[in-house]
């Protein structure tokens, strides 16, 4: 079977972790079946929806190295909903209601009292064709419900394994709403029927929505797709994440510097078999997660572990991957890069460690230390240096000072990088040389 995926964010906020997870899931799917990828817009809660929020999801997406083979937005698919609409109306599996909100409440509130499940009774079913034209002449608009078989819907879930929904138990859904727009489940089935789409992976949320979804993919005659649902990601404090908090967007990681393959990593391998590791690329990845790695309880993000990721990964970053970016803030050098990638947290730190190399800095120097940095300077030994430069010296500084340990290497260090901590001593003195070494050292 040909693989066509789809991710499909509404654009009414920004894009967190728990949104990034189904996007890459969907991502290492189409990768690894060689399949499509459509970027589904569902915007059809014009309201709450906005170009500048799909903006930002389509930068977020292509930061974290996705890069669909499609973009759809359902604002511009209307008349293929509404041909859907007719469809079920003629089949008469869409039919009009006119309750309010609080008569609806109040039936809820009825059913409770008898014991009954607050389902919707289908009193809409029995109006006739009188009782609708007056209801619409009191100013009534109607919203439309999709007619369920009421039935045990099975379906073969990729990551969850068999599942039944009984949509017996559920209410006949709103596809429509009282001013004619289209809540989310209709469009979500028509496009997918109209985009070929044949694996449809989305939050665990969603599971009871398929029972509903696969009923109106059968009563259009569409094509079922496989359906798989993955665990959702909470935040650190086991809650869900949400786009109108703003908290921990994609975009926030990204101005803080994070790397895109950190984000990637921890939004998908969190609550999986796989450990939380680096990993080459994003295809890396998906060589190696299987959805049978998913597992079925909760996944929880740790900030602690993406922070000694991100880290992990720039520290065996190799310098071809990070020259352009080194370039981008006027840097270069393979030997600086690899002398300075391990006291990075985040790459932007890059800009202040590289001053060690290329200064200014401020050399520390404590009164008590000027004589031993004097004789120092005039022990420096001749170039050509190598990485045997720095023993030879400190060794012969050692036996005329008698000084060891802390004592002989951080005066020098302080004098020589203007800080206590920093890269090893022996590779910077090499990239220095020694004429830096000189200006440097009081
Ligand atoms: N817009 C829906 C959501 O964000 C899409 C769900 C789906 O993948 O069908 O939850």
């Amino acid at each position: 079977m040909s693989v066509t995926v789809r991710w499909a964010p509404s654009p009414t906020g920004k894009i967190h972790l728990g949104n990034a997870r189904p996007a890459l899931l969907n991502w290492f799917f189409a990768r690894r079946h060689g399949g499509r990828y459509v970027l589904r817009m569902d915007d059809t809660d014009l309201a709450r929806s906005s170009r500048e929020f799909a903006d930002g999801i389509e930068a977020d997406l292509q930061w974290l190295g996705v890069e669909p083979d499609l973009l759809v937005r359902q604002s511009d698919r209307n008349a293929l909903y509404d041909a859907a609409r007719d469809q079920l109306i003629a089949a008469g599996r869409l039919y009009p209601c006119y309750e309010t909100e609080e008569e609806l409440d109040r039936k809820r509130a009825r059913a409770r009292l008898l014991g009954k499940p607050p389902i919707y009774d289908r009193a809409a079913l029995e109006l006739t064709a009188e009782d609708r034209a007056r209801l619409e002449a009191e100013g009534r608009t109607p919203h439309w419900r999709f007619r369920l078989d009421g039935r045990p819907v099975h379906f073969d879930d990729l990551i969850k394994g068999p599942q039944t929904v009984n949509t017996a138990s559920m209410s006949d859904p709103v596809l429509i709403r009282g001013d004619g727009t289209y809540l989310y489940t209709l469009p979500s089935v028509v496009d997918d029927i109209d985009l070929g789409i044949s694996h449809v992976i989305r939050g665990e949320d969603h599971v009871s929505n398929t029972g509903t979804q696969i009923e109106i993919f059968e009563a259009l005659g569409g094509n079922v797709p496989v359906f798989g649902h993955h665990n959702l990601l909470t935040d650190a404090l086991g809650q869900g994440f949400s786009k109108r908090l703003g908290s921990q967007s994609i975009s926030d990681f990204r101005a803080e510097g994070y790397e895109p393959l950190a984000i990637a990593i921890v939004a998908t391998l969190t609550g999986t078999s796989l450990a939380i590791e680096p990993y080459e690329s994003l295809d890396a990845i998906a060589e190696k997660l299987d959805f049978s790695m998913v597992s079925h309880g909760s996944a929880r993000f740790d900030p602690a572990e993406l922070d000694t990721l991100n880290a992990r990964l720039l520290h065996t970053m190799p310098y071809d991957v990070a020259a352009p970016r080194l370039s981008a803030r006027g840097l270069e050098g393979e030997a600086m890069w690899l002398l300075l990638r391990e006291n990075l947290a985040k790459f932007p730190e890059i800009a202040e460690w590289a001053k060690l190399v290329t200064g200014p800095v401020e050399p520390v120097v404590a009164d008590e230390d000027r004589d031993f940095l004097a004789l120092a300077k005039a022990l420096l030994p001749p170039e050509p240096w190598d990485e045997t430069t720095w023993g030879h010296w400190t060794n012969a500084l050692k036996t005329s000072t008698g000084r060891k340990g802390k004592a002989l290497f951080l005066p020098l260090r302080m004098a020589l990088t203007g800080r206590h901590d920093g890269p090893e001593l022996k590779s910077l003195l090499v990239l220095l040389g020694r004429k830096v070494c000189l200006d440097r050292l009081p």
